[in-house]
C-alpha cells in the first residue's frame, strides 16, 4: 500500500525548502528592524477562541475548521488564522504589563488549516507569516504596518503589487452602515446565494465578501461604507492616507473591500499582486485594525493593528515574476578519499572541517575518484581535498582551490591545526596584473 498526502496539503522538498526558508529569513530579519518579536502559539486552539473571533458567520468558521473533540471531549480546532491566538496569548501571559513595550510587537510564521476547495494558491494547510502590534490607536502604526509589509515584499524583489485600503470604521459606523446595507440588499433578496440571504439580517458585511456570482452582481452598486464613517473614524482614515502620502507609499481606496473576518475596525487593507496566472488568489497579504479583539477574549480595551501574508502565493508571486532566491547551500569543501583504507581518516577530516565551522561533504558510496570529482563540482565545493593510500602513509592531503585552479599538499597534522587559514590561502585567487 502506497500513501498519498492529505487533499490540500503538500511536502515542501529540497530544492523548494531553501526558498522557505530564505523566505523566513528575511522575514525575521526585517522584522527585528521594525523591533517585532516572535510568539509561537500552539497549532490547535480551543474552538471558541476562533470562533468568538473571526466570527460565527464567517466563512472561516462556519465551513472551514477543522475541529474536533479530544479524548477529554474539549472542542478544539486546529488554527485557520494566527491573530486570534496572538491574542489569546496575549491576554493570558499579561504581554500589557509593565515589562513589556508599548506598543507590544509581535510577529509568528507557521501552517494554518481551513478546509477549502483546494487549487492554485489555496491550500488546507497553508502557511502563514504574520504580525500584530497591540496598544497603539495610532494611524502611525496602521502605516508603519503597511510599509513593512511592502518592505518585505521589496526586499524580496517583488514589483508588481498594489496595496488596496478600506475603513470599516467603528462601532457607530457599523450601525448606520449596517441598516443602510440591509435596506440596499432587502429589495434584491430572491436573487443573493442561500449563504447571503442566511447572513443578511445577522451580518450583512459579509454579503459584500462573497465569491459568488449572484452576490457579486448587487456589490458594485453598494452604498459606500467611506459615507457612513463617524467623525473619530473620517479623521483616523484621512491621518492614515496622509502618512501613506507621506512616505510616498502609492495606494487605492476600495469602499467594497471587506475582509473574511469579523474583527476589524477602522483600517483595513490588502495587498495584490498583479504578475500573471495568480487568477482570483492574487491577495498575498491582508491585515487591518482591530480594535476591539482583546476585550472579546476577556482582556482590557486594547487597540491593535496586524497582518498575515500566504507563503505558498508569495511563492507563486516570485515564480510569475520569474525571481530566483539566492541559493543558502554552498559547500565549502569535499574530501575525496580514495581506496576502503582512508575511509577513518576521511570521515576524520570532514569532521574536523566542519569543526572549523565550514560546510563539508564526502563520498559514502564508495565511488570511484571520478565520480567523487564530479560529486564535489556538481556541489560546487570550493576546495577539493583528495587522500589516496599513499598520502595516507606520508601523512598529507593534496588540497585543490577550485576557483585558482592552484594544488598544493599539506601535511594531515596542518589541517587539523589550522584548516582556516588553509582555506582562506587556497580559496583567494590572485590575479596577475
Ligand atoms: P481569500 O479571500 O483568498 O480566501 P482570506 O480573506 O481568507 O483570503 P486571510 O484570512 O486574511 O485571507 O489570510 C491572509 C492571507 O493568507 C491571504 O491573503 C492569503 O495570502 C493567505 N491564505 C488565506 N487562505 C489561504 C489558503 N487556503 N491557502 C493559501 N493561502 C491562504
Ligand atoms: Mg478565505
Amino acid at each position: 500500500m502506497m500513501y498519498q498526502r492529505p487533499k490540500g496539503t503538500n511536502d515542501i522538498l529540497p530544492g523548494e525548502s531553501e526558498k522557505w526558508q530564505f523566505i523566513e529569513e528575511t522575514a525575521r530579519l526585517l522584522f527585528r528592524d521594525y523591533q517585532y518579536r516572535e510568539v509561537r502559539t500552539p497549532i490547535f486552539e480551543h474552538y471558541e477562541v476562533i470562533s468568538r473571533s473571526v466570527g460565527d458567520t464567517t466563512d472561516i468558521v462556519s465551513k472551514e475548521m477543522y475541529d474536533f473533540y479530544d479524548k477529554g471531549d474539549r472542542h478544539v480546532t486546529l488554527r485557520p488564522e494566527g491573530t486570534a491566538p496572538v491574542v489569546r496569548a496575549f491576554v493570558e501571559n499579561k504581554l500589557y504589563g509593565p515589562e513589556y513595550p508599548k506598543p507590544f510587537k509581535a510577529f509568528y510564521m507557521g501552517p494554518m488549516f481551513r478546509y477549502e476547495r483546494p487549487q492554485k494558491g489555496r491550500l488546507r494547510q497553508f502557511h502563514q507569516i504574520g504580525v500584530e502590534a497591540f496598544g497603539s490607536s495610532n494611524p502611525a502604526t496602521d502605516v508603519e504596518s503597511m510599509a513593512m509589509a511592502l518592505d518585505f515584499f521589496k526586499q524580496l524583489g517583488i514589483q508588481e503589487v498594489r496595496l488596496v485600503i478600506n475603513s470599516l470604521g467603528d462601532k457607530e459606523t457599523r450601525t448606520a452602515y449596517r441598516q443602510a446595507l440591509i435596506d440596499y440588499l432587502e429589495p434584491h433578496f430572491a436573487e443573493l446565494s442561500e449563504d447571503s440571504q442566511r447572513r443578511l439580517h445577522e451580518n450583512p458585511l459579509r454579503v459584500l465578501d462573497s465569491k459568488d456570482k449572484r452576490d457579486k452582481q448587487f456589490v458594485a452598486e453598494a452604498p459606500s461604507i467611506l459615507d457612513y464613517l463617524s467623525e473619530a473614524s473620517r479623521t483616523h482614515f484621512e491621518a492614515v492616507k496622509e502618512m501613506l502620502t507621506a512616505l510616498a507609499i502609492p495606494f487605492e481606496v476600495d469602499s467594497n473591500m471587506v475582509r473574511g473576518l469579523d474583527y476589524y475596525t477602522h483600517t483595513i487593507f490588502e495587498i495584490m499582486s498583479d504578475a500573471p496566472g495568480m487568477g482570483a488568489q492574487a491577495t498575498i497579504c491582508a491585515g487591518g485594525r482591530y480594535d476591539h479583539l482583546v476585550e472579546e477574549l476577556g482582556g482590557v480595551e486594547t487597540p491593535a493593528f496586524g497582518f498575515a501574508m500566504g507563503i505558498e502565493r508569495l511563492l507563486l508571486t516570485l515564480e510569475s515574476e520569474g525571481i530566483t532566491l539566492p541559493a543558502l547551500n554552498d559547500l565549502d569543501a569535499y574530501v575525496v578519499g580514495l581506496g576502503e583504507a582512508t575511509n577513518v581518516e576521511s570521515l576524520k577530516l570532514l569532521q574536523a572541517i566542519r569543526n572549523f565551522g565550514f560546510s563539508a561533504d564526502r563520498d559514502f558510496m564508495n565511488r570511484k575518484a571520478k565520480a567523487q570529482f564530479k560529486s564535489a563540482d556538481k556541489e560546487g565545493a570550493k576546495l577539493v581535498l583528495t587522500i589516496g593510500e599513499n598520502e595516507l602513509a606520508e601523512g598529507v592531503v593534496n588540497i585543490k582551490g577550485m576557483a585558482s585552479r592552484e594544488e598544493k599538499a599539506f601535511p594531515l597534522a596542518e589541517v587539523y591545526s589550522r584548516f582556516d587559514e588553509i582555506y582562506d590561502e587556497m580559496t583567494t585567487v590572485m590575479f596577475d596584473e
